[in-house]
């Protein structure tokens, strides 16, 4: 007869494969072929290593600088 702790680990278990299941299925947006800021191509080698991209590495860079904390001002 299964006691409290084994009926609890098949529960976890259960919980966790379903979440590993769901992991794998989970659906990727194709990259984009040009840059939604200034509509370049967006090489396949970099389509390729980053999947849902949708910025050229010039615009992805400009939007880190723009979010990041720096107040730096050239007067
Ligand atoms: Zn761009």
């Amino acid at each position: 007869m299964p006691d409290i702790v084994d009926i609890s680990q098949k529960c976890v278990e259960f919980l966790l494969d379903r979440q590993i299941a769901r992991s794998r299925w989970r659906i990727i947006p194709p990259s984009a072929h040009h840059c939604v800021t200034c509509s370049s191509p967006i090489p396949q080698a970099r389509r390729k290593a980053i999947p849902d991209v949708k910025a050229c590495i010039k615009c992805q860079r400009l939007n880190e600088l723009k979010n990041t904390n720096c107040r730096y001002s050239p007067i």
